[in-house]
């Protein structure tokens, strides 16, 4: 199948490529892009879509998804997760590893590859745990979970509390080239708090989690990751202090990278005075201090990608005393739209910086480079999105296509509308 993609404004930060373009496409990869691609033979008989001057990216790639397949299927399935995705523009997405049971064996691994192949949306890249049974305790074999798919190594919705196993998953993953991904948080420090320790938590009674206890995490694993060579990623960070931390070892060539969330950049801790649990997520929404360094570094090039930590969660899991309510909140469908205001329209950073977070960045920070993923020059994988920057959205429960609607930004109008995506040359998302 050979298809045209034409009259469009190519974006393509892997490249640095920002201009007219077209892209042809060729058994699911890129065979021609750019301009004059229309001229090509191949391009003879081609199916054509026209792209009407509007802008082609990259497909987006999330590092990190809670599918809850297995075992919790009433908060999303891997299909309903993957709708999610391509609606919102993602075309891979690394699945966190915290399923009922845990994804800490090759059995539930490739399940999990079948379910998605079946569903046959996006790209999907499991994670495996790092300890059996994310118990904290016992590592998983990392070298056979990596034959059998997985991307990367997580206990994530839990810390490696014990450093001792941290620096051994740092080390044997060093060997296997493979990244692992730390929820940081000293459950010690963090104990039953469910907001931002500081002056919101203390208006209101709370129990808040300190910033303290991200950081003495983020802290200690630096130290292993510099100890042992290996690959820390740093999952959702939220902390003035964290960056700091992370900038200080990237500057010292340490194999450390990490990624925020849109809610991070979005909200703070004052939006938990409404007592909603659509706002209560881990690590919670920081101060406007943490805010503003949050935005430092994705302005600095500290933060290597936007993730959503896309966490579904039923009614029941949420309409109850916040203090009992689950952690987390859905992203899929707004992290382009959040990212397009919050980031470029407030001039934070560039449009080519936001699409680099959401495309090339996390790609490379998985390895997914390798396989073609990230960017569209020749011979690469044919996934790509098309975008109405000027479109709004309204975020309601039609626009939301994930099984769960626990999401913070209910009745936002945003711009960036999602007009199609593609997956290996096939269209996926959109008419
Ligand atoms: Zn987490």
């Amino acid at each position: 199948m050979v298809l045209l993609v034409k009259n469009a404004r190519l974006l393509d930060p892997s490249r640095n490529w920002d201009g007219a373009a077209s892209l042809l496409v060729a058994d699911g990869v890129v065979a021609a892009v750019g301009e004059g691609v229309e001229k090509d033979p191949r391009a003879q008989g081609a199916e054509v879509v026209d792209a009407g001057g509007k802008l082609l990216l990259p497909g987006f790639i999330d590092l990190h998804v809670h599918f809850r397949e297995p075992g919790q299927t009433a908060k999303e399935t891997i299909e309903t997760g993957s709708r999610a995705a391509v609606a919102g523009g993602f075309t891979a997405v690394c699945a966190m590893a915290n399923t009922k049971p845990v994804n800490d064996s090759v059995a539930i691994t490739e399940l999990m590859l079948a379910r998605a192949r079946k569903a046959a949306l996006c790209r999907y890249y499991p994670l495996g745990t790092v300890t059996k049974g994310a118990a904290g305790e016992e590592l998983t074999d990392f070298g056979t979970l990596k034959a059998a798919g997985c991307i990367a190594f997580s206990d994530d919705g839990w810390p490696v509390m014990n450093a001792a196993i941290m620096r051994r998953a740092l080390e044997y993953n060093g060997w296997l080239d493979m990244p692992v991904v730390a929820h940081e948080e000293d459950t010690n420090l963090g104990a039953k708090g469910y907001m931002h320790e500081g002056c919101v938590s203390a208006a209101l009674g709370c129990l808040g989690i300190p910033a303290a206890a991200e950081e003495a995490m983020v802290a200690r694993d630096i130290i292993l990751a510099e100890h042992t060579g290996g690959h820390l990623h740093l999952a959702h960070l939220s902390t003035k202090g964290s960056f700091r931390m992370v900038k200080e070892a990237k500057q010292r060539g340490l194999k450390v990278t990490c990624e925020v969330t849109p809610h991070h950049f979005a909200l703070t801790h004052k939006e938990m005075r409404r007592f909603d649990s659509d706002f209560k997520m881990n690590p919670p929404l920081r101060s406007e201090g943490d805010l503003e360094a949050i935005l430092e570094a994705l302005a600095d090039g500290t933060v290597d990608a936007i993730a959503t930590d896309h966490a579904p969660h039923t009614l029941d899991d949420k309409e109850v005393e916040l203090s009992l309510a689950a952690f987390g909140v859905i992203g899929l469908e707004t992290a382009f739209p959040l990212t397009l205001e919050l980031l470029v329209n407030r001039k934070v950073i560039t449009l080519a910086r936001a699409v680099e977070l959401l495309t090339s960045g996390p790609a490379r920070t998985f390895h997914l480079d390798r396989q073609g993923l990230g960017g569209l020059a020749v011979g690469a994988q044919a996934d790509f999105v098309l975008v109405d920057l000027e479109g709004k959205v309204t975020v309601d429960r039609a626009f939301v296509q994930s099984k769960s609607y626990n999401t913070p930004f209910k009745g936002w109008s945003l711009p960036g509308r999602i007009l199609g995506t593609w997956v290996g040359g096939k269209r996926v998302w959109g008419e």
